[in-house]
C-alpha cells in the first residue's frame, strides 16, 4: 500500500489540460466570485477563517491550513493544495508515505480499524477490485474515505438515493474531505454541472457522489473523467451493489455499470453491500464484466446488531394499536423512533391519530416515496436537527 500511495503521489497533475477550465478558478475563488458546491454544508462559510491551501475548509491548525491539508503538509503532499499562489513553509517531512492507520488516528481521531476494514482498504488500494460485504454499521463509508485520500485522483462512488447521497455529502464535507454530488434534478442546473467539473479539476474535490441514472446517461461527464484518468487516478465505489441485481427490473441503469470497466479498464472498483448470498456477489461480478479471480471478497466478521433488541406484539384493534404506540412513545426518553406501515394511506393515518391524540408535543412526519422533494428536503432536516418521530413505508 505504501508504494502505491508514493508511486501516485509522485505524478504530476497538468490542471490546466482539463477540459472547460478557461478562465482561472483559482482566481475566481480569491474574488469571491466562484461560490463551492459545497459552501451550503459549512457553518458561517462566509464568515470563517478558510485554509489557506484549498480557500474552503475552516482554518484548523496554526499555520492556517485546514485538517486535511495540515495532513497533507506534513507528508509534503503539495500537489494536493488547490490554492498554486499559496507556498507552504519549509519544515521537516515525516519520512515515510502514510499508512491507512496513520490517516485513521490523524484525519479521523479513531485509534483502531472496526471489522475488516483494514484489510479492504488495504485491498483496494492496490488495486484490486475488492466486494466488501460487512453489516451496517460496520464503517463502510471509512473504507473509501481513506482509500481516497491514499490512491489521489479522484473517487466517483455511484450510490442509488438522492436522500442518501445528500447525506453523504454533508457527512464527507462534515469529515473536512472536498466532495460534492450529481443527480439530475431541478436543485442542480447545467451550471451546476461546470461548476462541479471545475472544482474537479483544481483538486477541490476527492469523492464525487453521483446516481447510477447521472453516470449512465451523461455522456459529457464520462468524457471529462476520461480527460481526467490521463493526469490522475480515478477510482470507483458502488455503495448498495446489490441494487444490479435488486432494482434491475425499474432502474435500468444499475443493469448498465459495466461501463465503467469498459470505459475504465485500470480503474478498480469497490463494491460495497450488507449481507449479500454468494450466488448474487457472482451475479453481480458478471454484470459488471469483472472476472472472480480478479476481486478480493472480503466479508465482515460478525453479522450480529448487538446494539439492537427485537420484541412482538400480537396486533389487536386499530385503536389498540394506537394507544400501545403512545405508550412506547412516552417510554422513550432519547433517540428518534421510526414507525414503518405497509402502505401510504396506514401512514398518513397513523401520522394523523398520533398528532391528534398522543399529546407528547414531539416533532413527527410522514416520509415516504411520493412526496415531492421539497417536503422530503424540509423533513430530512428536521430529522438532522431535531428528535422527531417518523412514520414511514
Ligand atoms: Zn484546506
Amino acid at each position: 500500500m505504501k508504494n502505491e500511495a508514493k508511486k501516485s503521489k509522485n505524478k504530476k497533475l497538468t490542471w490546466k489540460h482539463l477540459i472547460g477550465i478557461k478562465r482561472n478558478i483559482q482566481e475566481k475563488i480569491k474574488a469571491k466570485e466562484f461560490e463551492l458546491t459545497f459552501a451550503k454544508h459549512i457553518l458561517d462559510f462566509e464568515k470563517i477563517q478558510k485554509c489557506l491551501a484549498c480557500k474552503a475548509f475552516p482554518k484548523y491548525s496554526p499555520l492556517g491550513l485546514c485538517r486535511y491539508h495540515e495532513f497533507c503538509f506534513k507528508y509534503g503532499w503539495y500537489q494536493e493544495f488547490p490554492n498554486k499562489q499559496y507556498i507552504p513553509p519549509s519544515q521537516n517531512l515525516i519520512a515515510n508515505p502514510p499508512t491507512s492507520y496513520d490517516i485513521l488516528v490523524k484525519m479521523f481521531g479513531y485509534q483502531e480499524f472496526q471489522d475488516m476494514q483494514e484489510i479492504a482498504i488495504s485491498s483496494y488500494v492496490n488495486g484490486k477490485h475488492t466486494f466488501i460485504s460487512m453489516r451496517t454499521g460496520a464503517g463502510k463509508t471509512m473504507c473509501y474515505w481513506i482509500s481516497a485520500i491514499l490512491r489521489e485522483g479522484l473517487t466517483v462512488v455511484i450510490s442509488p438515493l438522492v436522500s442518501l447521497i445528500d447525506d453523504q455529502v454533508i457527512e464527507t464535507i462534515a469529515a473536512r474531505i472536498g466532495c460534492t454530488s450529481i443527480y439530475t434534478g431541478k436543485h442542480q442546473p447545467p451550471q451546476y454541472f461546470e461548476k462541479v467539473f471545475s472544482e474537479i479539476a483544481i483538486g477541490l474535490i476527492k469523492i464525487l457522489y453521483i446516481t447510477a441514472e447521472s453516470f449512465i446517461n451523461n455522456s459529457s461527464f464520462i468524457r471529462m473523467l476520461l480527460n481526467f484518468a490521463k493526469y490522475a487516478p480515478v477510482s470507483f465505489v458502488i455503495d448498495e451493489v446489490h441494487c444490479i441485481i435488486k432494482c434491475k427490473h425499474f432502474r435500468e441503469s444499475w443493469s448498465k455499470l459495466r461501463k465503467i470497466s469498459t470505459f475504465f479498464p485500470s480503474s478498480s472498483i469497490m463494491m460495497l453491500t450488507g449481507t449479500c448470498k454468494e450466488s448474487d456477489a457472482y451475479l453481480i461480478l458478471e454484470n459488471l464484466r469483472l472476472a472472480s479471480n480478479d476481486v478480493a471478497f472480503i466479508r465482515g466478521l460478525s453479522f450480529s446488531r448487538p446494539e439492537l433488541t427485537m420484541k412482538m406484539h400480537p396486533k389487536s384493534t386499530k385503536e389498540k394499536t394506537i394507544g400501545e404506540i403512545i405508550t412506547l412513545l412516552k417510554e422513550l426518553n432519547e433517540g428518534k423512533c421510526i414507525i414503518y406501515c405497509p402502505t401510504v394511506r396506514i401512514c398518513d393515518d397513523v401520522y394523523e391519530q398520533l398528532q391528534e391524540k398522543s399529546g407528547l408535543g414531539l416533532p413527527m412526519a410522514v416520509y415516504y416515496s411520493s412526496l415531492d422533494s421539497k417536503e422530503k428536503k424540509k423533513i430530512e432536516i428536521m430529522e438532522r436537527e431535531c428528535n422527531p418521530t417518523y412514520d414511514c413505508n
